[in-house]
């Protein structure tokens, strides 16, 4: 894991009321050629020039443009949920999915996802670290976020070698992580977990180690609800159940290592409005004894997310692109990084105490918004 060398965050958290779509959205596609050459930093020197305030390497703003810095552009949060030991040719729908809405994945497919977005230019990311605005990809390269709601078929034990790490069906998503993580070592392989009661569906006490393991080894686990229910058509107590039990739950078996983020089941509710007062139990609240607080919520899909630090960047309302396949339409991968390659990615700086965007792109001087207390500069 990496070390945060700053610690002066402040938090503006927006909490300005977007209203979003949720699961199911279908808007038509809008036809962009695929763009696959990665905006990397292979052509461009860095200056070896460090300043004492800081241990990451500076640019000079000529290499900035030449790069594309823009670190108020978008970021890909992918939503995942199964991964089916399976290969494409033994599914009846289109490239990967393995069932009709494309919730599900082949691991075929996954493990081809993920070679994907490493060969475009992405490198993965923290989710807890993208709503802390802290983001620290290399220069040249944009973030990528990997989530999986529901935690089946998410974590499938094989057994415990003898120095106590587990062993992974190598067809599940962490086996698969854990193979492209030893394959690409750039690639800062991650993800967030976000489980209900059952955890990951094994025996519990297994659950309970495996758990243990993946804080300790680059993964997070998260919120998704007691009983993976619609918090939207929930009152205020059920909602203080719901989150609440879960939390509780979590900070029995891995305490003060879970990530203080849900996923919405359902992408409900859309957004925290404020003729809806039980939902601020969602983000705090107590149960059975058990204080909480919640710093982001994700909703079900469709689309990228925006970067932290604009104005339309809603920590209780972050987007996902549904991880699956359409042929380039409906808001499925292909289509989402066709428009994210199309201009639209954010591309790091490499610094992650620092905004570094087009002077042009804040021309209102209102679109940069929350700066986390980092020093912001343009070009
Ligand atoms: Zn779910």
């Amino acid at each position: 894991m990496k070390t945060r060398k700053f610690t002066t965050y402040l938090l503006l958290a927006s909490l300005t009321a977007t209203m979003l779509a949720g699961c199911g959205k279908t808007t038509t596609d809008t036809t962009i050629e695929l763009t696959m050459a990665p905006t990397s930093s292979e052509t461009t020197m860095p200056t070896e020039t460090t300043p004492e305030t800081s241990t990451f390497t500076t640019y000079t703003l000529e290499e900035y443009k030449s790069a594309g810095v823009n670190e108020l552009n978008s970021v890909p949060i992918l939503m995942y949920h199964r991964v089916y030991g399976m290969t494409n040719a033994e599914t009846e729908y289109t490239g990967g999915n393995v069932d009709k809405d494309g919730y599900n994945r082949t691991s075929e497919a996954f493990e081809a996802d993920l070679r994907s977005y490493y060969a475009m230019g992405y490198r993965m990311m923290r989710l807890n670290d993208y709503v802390d605005g802290y983001i620290d990809v290399p220069f040249g390269y944009s973030p990528l976020i990997l989530t999986f709601d529901d935690g089946i078929r998410d974590v499938v034990l094989q057994g415990w070698n003898g120095d106590g790490s587990p062993i992974f069906d190598p067809t599940c998503a962490i086996g698969i992580l854990e193979k492209i993580k030893a394959e690409y070592p750039d690639y800062n392989v991650t993800a967030t977990f976000f489980v209900n009661s059952t955890l990951f569906g094994n025996s519990t006490e297994d659950d309970h180690k495996v758990m243990k393991w993946m804080v300790d080894n680059g993964y997070d686990i998260g919120n998704h609800t007691y009983d993976h229910v619609k918090l939207g058509g929930c009152s205020a107590d059920e909602i203080e159940k719901q989150v609440g039990s879960m939390y509780k739950l979590l900070d029995s078996i891995i305490p003060d290592q879970y990530v203080r983020i849900i996923a919405l089941p359902y992408g409900s509710p859309e957004s925290m409005s404020a003729d809806k007062p039980q939902y601020e139990k969602i983000l705090s609240g107590t149960y059975d004894g058990f204080t909480y607080t919640t710093k982001a919520a994700l909703l079900c899909a469709w689309t990228r997310s925006y970067s932290p630090f604009v104005r339309d960047y809603n920590n209780t309302a972050i987007r996902r692109i549904r991880g699956y396949d359409n042929n380039g339409k409906e808001w499925d991968i292909k289509m989402n990084f066709d428009q994210l390659n199309d201009g639209k990615r954010f591309i790091s700086d490499g610094d992650p105490n620092t905004i570094v965007f087009p002077e042009a792109d804040n021309a209102s001087g209102t679109w940069l918004k929350n700066t986390f207390g980092h020093q912001v500069i343009t070009y």
